[in-house]
């Protein structure tokens, strides 16, 4: 719960100095929907802007059960022995309509949740995946700012929330499970368009084999795409985020494709991007919000909309009236 008027210089302090509970507070405030309060976190992460930019930025995909959280934890607690601190961030549009997230859940990351060097915070639960976005880009701000320095976000295999990830981060890990066949319908369904990587999960005990199976697969299709980077060929690998094997390897090539993309200018093209295009949408969502607050606009938007139904009036008039409404 926050206070009436949050002392933005107070949390803002307190978040610089690395305060977990700070952290949580500001977080809290940005996924508000009072006014006040939002007008309080724009404040604040304009405030705060000066000490972002600054983590490895990682988002984390698979369907349920391919081991993202068995994964987050390991490689979380892989980077905490040699000295970062981690921040695990999710993005479920789903969870407004299940009454909670399980992505991002503490439970289900024991070791990251009792390490005083991470943080973890399910996905905010506001209604659609822009809203979701919009609030968990400011959330990676946020854990910069209070020296966080590599953060990771987990989605689940749907499209539209992957590619809202990857619009947020550096570097985009698809998580796929031995025994290819299936899996490989992800090629299809565009997602290696948007992977930095794929990596093969539970590559342990009578699963090497088929894990190998499906790596040599996944490159063969790999092989046919076009990459996005003459710089980075996206990598295959195989790794156990129960045992630890191939953790060392999985973790350096993403910070060979850091080096390749910073080495190619790449890197900054990259945020110079989605900070743009992270503008227009929170243009989009604020105008959309606006047709929907103001009560006389929404009664004239409806009758225009009828009017459409109808056919009495073009949708391309309707929107011209629409967007004059705005103005
Ligand atoms: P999520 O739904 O993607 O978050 O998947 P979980 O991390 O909850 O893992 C799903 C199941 O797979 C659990 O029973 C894990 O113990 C198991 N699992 C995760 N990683 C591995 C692994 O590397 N090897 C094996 N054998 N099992 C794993």
């Amino acid at each position: 719960t926050l206070p009436k008027t949050p002392d933005i210089d107070k949390l803002a302090k307190d978040l610089r100095a690395g305060s977990r509970a700070a952290l949580a507070r500001a977080i809290t405030l940005i996924e508000s929907r009072r006014g006040d309060h939002q007008a309080a976190a724009r404040d604040l992460v304009q405030a705060l802007l000066p000490d972002t930019g600054t983590a490895i930025r990682v988002g984390i995909t698979g369907s349920p059960g391919v081991g993202k959280s068995t994964t987050i934890d390991a490689l979380g607690m892989f980077l905490i022995e040699r000295g970062h601190k981690v921040a695990v961030l999710a993005v479920d549009p789903s969870s407004a309509r299940t009454g909670g997230s399980i992505l991002g859940d503490k439970t289900r990351m024991a070791l990251l949740a009792n390490s005083e060097n991470a943080f973890i915070r399910p996905s905010p639960s506001s209604g659609t995946l822009g809203g979701v976005a919009a609030k968990t880009r400011e959330a990676v701000l946020l854990c910069e700012a209070a020296g966080f320095d590599v953060v990771l976000v987990e989605t689940v295999g749907i499209g539209q929330s992957e590619t809202a990830v990857c619009d947020m981060t550096d570097f985009f890990l698809a998580l796929m499970l031995p025994g290819a066949g299936d899996e490989l319908q992800g090629i299809k369904k565009g997602l290696v368009e948007l992977a930095d990587m794929i990596a093969i999960n539970k590559a342990d005990g009578d699963n090497v084999k088929r894990a190998n199976l499906a790596a040599a697969e996944y490159r063969g299709a790999l092989h046919i795409l076009s990459p996005r980077s003459e710089h980075w060929h996206p990598p295959v690998l195989t790794y156990s985020a129960l045992t630890g094997t191939g953790m060392d390897e999985l973790w350096q090539k993403i910070l060979d494709h850091r080096t390749a993309m910073s080495a190619s200018g790449e890197f900054a093209a990259r945020r110079r991007e989605q900070q743009v295009k992270w503008m227009w949408s929170m243009l989009e969502q604020r105008m959309m919000a606006r047709l929907r607050s103001d009560a006389t606009i929404r009664a004239r938007v409806k009758k225009t909309e009828a009017e459409v139904a109808d056919g009495r009036i073009t949708p391309a008039l309707a929107a011209e009236q629409i967007a004059e409404m705005l103005r």
